[in-house]
């Protein structure tokens, strides 16, 4: 099941598309927002007589999954081997990790946008703006002191994530929380996948293409920190709540790891890629928000 956010005739609704080929999406009108969606939990029924509207009708606009979600999305910094190398030749003090624990850190969301939505450049204080496509975890049960062998049965789906950061800030500010929690830095969809569609430890292709161009391909196989084991650690200590959104960390290719560093421009198409979940496709805007 794939599981959407979309605003048809003026109401943000969520929907359920039965397969990933198909266009129809099922309101589920016993649920208000995703997060109800999320704490309740959905069996993957659609009721009789559901009103259906087309996701692919212009009239339709897909909006984030979660467009509020309830916390902070928890991020894995560095959790590709490759991303590690191409990170710390561009600030050695900023992103060296020479410890195998994962590092994480927490990035404020005052809103989530979708799938076509812009990213704003905040050009007044940032000038050096940056993607990372990310598999996005979306825990669909209270998960405390969990360990890697059950972890996968508190996951709800997936998405993508990308974990948009103005590189300046990250790195004048030392820690990384500011320069990633900027209004718009967390744009994620195009919906949340169910984990039946994705079973197992999912390991899938991932891609970033900027204005066409593929600048990020790896599988989320090469996390150092696997799904399992991210939630097992986490969960020793603190409840990780139905509805917790997981970054997992991004590969090589972002523009800050380019000789010399290439980042995002007004007008730049980011798409992100996930088999098996689809594409985020944003657009970098330096229009005030
Ligand atoms: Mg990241």
């Amino acid at each position: 099941m794939r599981y959407y956010t979309l605003k048809h005739k003026g109401i943000a609704h969520v929907a359920a598309v039965k397969d990933a080929d198909s266009k129809r999406a099922y309101i589920l009108r016993a649920y208000k927002t995703m997060n109800v969606l999320l704490l309740k939990g959905h069996d993957g029924s659609i009721p009789g007589l559901s009103e259906a509207v087309d996701i692919s009708d212009p009239g339709v606009e897909i909006l984030s999954p979660i467009p509020h979600p309830r916390q902070d999305v928890i991020c894995l910094g560095i959790n590709y081997a490759d991303h590690a190398k191409e990170a710390e030749s561009f600030d050695k003090g900023a992103f060296t990790k020479d410890k195998a624990d994962p590092i994480f850190f927490s990035k404020r969301v005052n809103y989530s946008q979708g799938t076509g939505a812009v990213i704003p450049m905040h050009s007044d204080i940032c000038d050096s703006l940056d993607y990372e496509t990310e598999l996005g975890v979306i825990i669909g049960r209270a998960a405390y002191r969990v360990s890697a062998e059950d972890a996968m049965d508190y996951v709800f789906g997936y998405t993508i994530v990308n974990d948009v950061s103005a590189r300046n800030l990250q790195t004048r500010h030392k820690q990384w929380y500011f320069g990633k929690s900027l209004d718009g830095f967390t744009p994620m969809g195009p919906c949340i996948v169910s984990k039946d569609e994705l079973p197992g430890v999912p390991e899938l292709d991932i891609r970033t293409y900027v204005n066409g161009e593929l600048r990020q391909s790896s599988n989320t196989s090469y996390l150092i920190t696997g799904i399992p084991e991210i939630i097992e650690i986490l969960s020793q200590g603190m409840t990780l709540e139905p509805g917790t959104v997981i970054a997992t960390g991004t590969p090589s290719g972002v523009g800050m790891g380019m000789n010399p560093p290439r980042f995002l421009e007004n007008g730049d198409e980011i798409v992100s890629e996930i088999e098996g979940i689809g594409r985020l496709t944003n657009i970098v805007s330096d229009m005030p928000i």
